[in-house]
């Protein structure tokens, strides 16, 4: 069967490198450092440190794979952005001293391919930017697409608790998977610790359900309800990025869900691509809210799909089913 040596050899050094600078970033958090990009999400110097420093790496290895990453480096390239331009050289070049301005804003615009066939990367330097600067969960998610089929991922956490109960104790991991071959967990030194394993809860009244801190981004009183027609009386967990999925594959909780909160909403594919096949190759199930597979063979966004429900599989069909059920009242309109 195939694998992907090569490329976790330089996915898993690459993710490790731009987990240092975000978290230098982290440690010194001005408001400087962050802006609002057109959307009027926000983005900081290492959402581009950390996008610069992977796909220059990705360049550099895989010279003729088209990326698609969530930043745009014409947001960065105007004289108005001077001040946060050269922060992000700066940061870069702690980690990498032959960087330059050319180098760094070359390897931001590599991340802008806009196909959909044969193979290609998918890269969110920081996913949940907003727990980045709260101080609370982001996620560095990078995966490798083959026809449609996420193959390959690395799914860096560096800030989420070993074990989620003791967020006073130790932090930081990454999960990397192969199709075909499992899910591992390593530390943030990038040595191999463990594999991931779903938990073995057949009982949806047992589940752990997480969900976003924002409720923009999922339904959360769609949430309850699905929550209480399951019987689950523990409450849910609110996490920012995909660390959501790393939960899920951890066997620290049985569900993810990401309910619409408005018609029209495509997901993104860095959004999903690496917390899926994260969650798949640890034994768990990821499907929309209609229980349909994710289809990464349409661009830029999930645009056949609605939603996502992640889970151990176990208690899949029971959440598809509570969705079905409640959507009537709390779907999007
Ligand atoms: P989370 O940290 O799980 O809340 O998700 C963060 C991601 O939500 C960001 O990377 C955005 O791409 C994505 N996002 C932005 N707006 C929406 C929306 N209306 N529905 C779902 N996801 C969204
Ligand atoms: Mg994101």
């Amino acid at each position: 069967m195939k694998t992907w040596k090569e490329e976790k050899a330089v996915a898993i050094e690459a993710v490790i490198a731009a987990s240092k600078l975000c978290e230098h970033v982290r440690q010194k958090l001005a408001d400087s450092d962050s802006a609002q990009k057109e959307d009027r999400s926000p983005v900081t110097i290492a959402d581009y440190g950390s996008q610069a420093i992977i796909l220059a790496e990705l360049a550099k290895h895989f010279p003729d794979d088209p990326i698609v990453a969530e930043e745009d480096a014409s947001d960065l390239a105007g004289s108005d952005q001077t001040e946060l331009r050269n922060k992000v050289v700066l940061e870069v070049q702690l980690i990498d001293p032959t960087a330059t301005e050319g180098s760094v804003m070359q390897a931001i615009d590599r991340g802008n391919y806009g196909g959909k066939d044969g193979r290609f990367w998918t890269l969110d330097p920081i996913d949940g930017t907003k727990g980045f600067l709260r101080k609370d969960q982001y996620a560095i998610a990078l995966g490798l697409i083959e026809d449609g089929e996420v193959v390959f991922s690395v799914l860096g956490c560096p800030a989420l608790p070993h074990m989620l109960d003791r967020p006073e104790g130790p932090v930081g991991c990454l999960l990397v998977s192969q199709k075909g071959h499992g899910t591992e967990i390593y530390n943030m030194e990038g040595k191999m610790v463990s594999g991931a394993i779903v938990d073995d809860n057949f009982n949806p009244t047992l589940a752990t359900i997480c969900e976003s801190v924002e409720s923009g981004h999922s339904k959360h009183d769609w949430a309850a309800a699905i929550a209480e027609k399951l019987g689950v009386t523990t409450e849910s967990v609110r996490m920012d990025s995909q660390c959501k999925y790393a939960a899920v594959a951890r066997g620290d909780a049985s569900v993810y869900l990401r309910l619409p909160t408005r018609p029209g909403y495509q997901e993104k594919i860095w959004d999903h691509a690496a917390g899926m096949l994260a969650v798949q190759e640890a034994g768990g199930k990821v499907t929309d809210i209609h229980g349909k597979p994710l289809d990464f063979g349409q661009g830029q966004t999930l645009s056949g799909n609605l939603g996502v429900v992640a889970s151990n599989l176990h208690i899949h069909d029971f959440v598809i089913q509570a969705i079905a059920e409640t959507q009537d009242e709390f779907g999007p309109k």
